[in-house]
């Protein structure tokens, strides 16, 4: 069958899948503030367009398996970035609940593989999705992971991140509505990257150095027009390989979760902040 997308097909049709040859994608990112620059949706966005990108890869490489593709879901927890308007944030122990409750209803209904396609790396939101997620794999017999947290927070070396570098940036300071989501927005949403992004001066955050210091919202930390990294010098070279390279590497963590092979860990250093420090309410 290939690709189903589950707002448009009947329960008949989804009952037809081989539930052992069926791998769900859930995108699943917040309505967020992206500067003064790029459109609340820029997660949302990225996060439906790299799903259903990956599922086109699978569906070329692989015919034996089908993909069932979910609506993108907006949601998040991004308390961060609350002291601007627009910005949705659900508590971290509201989102767990969200994603437990949808990942179980596919459980229910037999599936055994599930791809939560994520673009927002705020900690807590991570957390809210890997605890939801445990709370569904203690339940049922399936396998469930969540995408940018192992590709961003495992040390991967990526193609955009080099890229970066040979554009005299470092990745550590491209943080949030910075040079890549814009690089995004401008290769695959031109009309709504705003032009003022060329006179954007670069901002520069030590997200950890303030947070020991107690403060916990970008605008607190310094970024007063909701950007951190360096906008003006998007491209859309940048945001065209951003979109290829988390598709392509958001279905190799499908293909290996389907397979049963080792998949990328988030980091020990970042898994323990996220389990010392991070609250979900
Ligand atoms: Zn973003």
């Amino acid at each position: 069958m290939g690709i189903l997308m589950l707002d448009e097909v009947t329960w008949g049709d989804v009952d037809k899948l081989d539930r052992d040859r069926t791998i769900v994608f859930l995108p699943l990112s917040p309505i967020e503030e992206h500067g003064p620059h790029l459109p609340l949706g820029t997660d949302y966005y990225a996060a439906r367009d790299v799903a259903e990108m990956a599922v086109r890869l699978i569906s070329e490489k692989e015919s034996a398996i089908d993909c069932l593709l979910v609506p993108p879901i907006p949601l998040g927890s991004t308390e961060m970035t609350m002291d601007f308007p627009g910005t949705i944030s659900v508590c971290g122990e509201t989102l767990a609940r969200i994603v437990r409750d949808i990942c179980s209803s596919f459980a229910r209904h037999g599936f055994k593989y599930i791809v939560i396609c994520n673009h927002h790396l705020d900690p807590v939101h991570v957390k809210a999705l890997l605890e939801g997620v445990n709370r569904v794999v203690q339940e049922y017999d399936v396998k469930i992971i969540e995408t940018v947290g192992r590709i961003f927070y495992s040390g991967m070396k990526t193609k955009q991140g080099i890229h970066l570098r040979n554009m005299g940036l470092k990745v550590s300071q491209e943080i949030h509505a910075d040079a890549t989501e814009t690089s995004f927005i401008k290769y695959r949403y031109p009309r709504l990257l705003k032009g003022t992004y060329k006179e954007l001066p670069s901002v520069r955050v030590d997200i950890r150095a303030c947070t020991l210091k107690g403060m916990t919202t970008f605008k607190a930390m310094g970024a007063d027009q909701g950007y951190i990294g360096s906008p003006a010098q998007a491209t859309e070279e940048l945001g065209r390989m951003h979109l290829e390279e988390l598709a392509e590497l958001t279905a190799e963590l499908a293909l290996k979760l389907y397979r049963n092979e080792a998949l990328p860990e988030i980091s020990k250093e970042m898994m323990a902040v996220i389990d010392s420090s991070i609250k979900l309410d």
